[in-house]
């Protein structure tokens, strides 16, 4: 059994019905037939929420896929979860989901300019609602390098690049420079289709995390801190500057 991500194909979906696939009482975790709440992955953290159904309701602490399936855990007594085959709402922690969408597509223009500009990879990356980082093969860092990423991503931004999402066969994917560019190859081959993200002119890559459907939606961004973290890996901070932010 498999759960459909209702996520991967409409990142603003908030409330979703779903039949309980199974039960792990030991655990107090359900598994749905399908769900918008992102488990987790890429450097985008979980989501959180709420789950309804006929006799209760519970908070979503955490979200882990295993398998083909996504597991929710609940704040509840494991004997008042629900059954397999019962029908729940869930609702996501929206503010926070949507954050981490805009923080998330920060991060892809960041990469996009840095490509742009200096022909260098991202080596790493983590996010939290409001900030995140990523590394880079950059030979040095300066102060003046994050002031002219900022103002890079910035123009960026005010441009309203639309974000597409596409599954590409993956004899197609595989022949995609910037796929191969940003080492996509390194998937295993048995997930096909491969998803991509697009940010039209900007930046490409398999992903399997959320985003906003335009740049513009983002808002304006900082860079917070330039770092080197040893030879070939730089490190850029960015904030999201109206969004409610934690530090990575
Ligand atoms: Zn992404």
């Amino acid at each position: 059994m498999t759960t459909e991500l209702l996520y991967a194909t409409d990142a603003y979906l908030r409330t979703f019905e779903a039949p309980v696939l199974e039960v792990d009482r030991a655990e107090a975790r359900i598994a749905l037939r399908r769900t918008a709440f992102y488990p987790g992955g890429g450097g985008q953290p979980h989501d959180v929420g709420t789950l309804r159904w006929d006799a209760g309701e519970a908070t979503v602490s955490r979200v882990m896929r295993e398998g083909g399936m996504v597991w929710h855990h609940l704040d509840l007594d494991p004997e008042a979860l629900p059954d397999p085959g019962a029908e729940v709402e869930g609702r996501l922690d929206w503010d926070r989901r949507h954050l981490l969408m805009r923080t998330h597509t920060a991060l892809h223009v960041l990469c996009g300019v840095i490509w742009a500009d200096f022909g260098v990879a991202v080596t790493g990356g983590n996010m939290q609602p409001g900030s995140g980082r990523l590394d880079f093969e950059l030979d040095a860092m300066s102060a003046e390098l994050g002031a002219r990423a900022e103002r890079r991503i910035n123009e960026e931004i005010a441009c309203g690049r639309e974000i597409l999402v596409d599954f590409l066969d993956r004899s197609t994917a595989d022949q995609d420079p910037a796929l191969v560019r940003t080492k996509a190859s390194l998937i295993p081959a048995s997930v096909n289709p491969l998803r991509v993200i697009d940010i039209v002119g900007l930046d490409r890559q398999a992903d399997g995390g959320t985003h906003v459907a335009s740049t513009a939606e983002v808002g304006r961004v900082a860079v917070t801190k330039t770092e080197s973290k040893g030879k070939a890996n730089k490190r850029i901070r960015l904030e999201i500057q109206d969004g409610e932010s934690s530090s990575a």
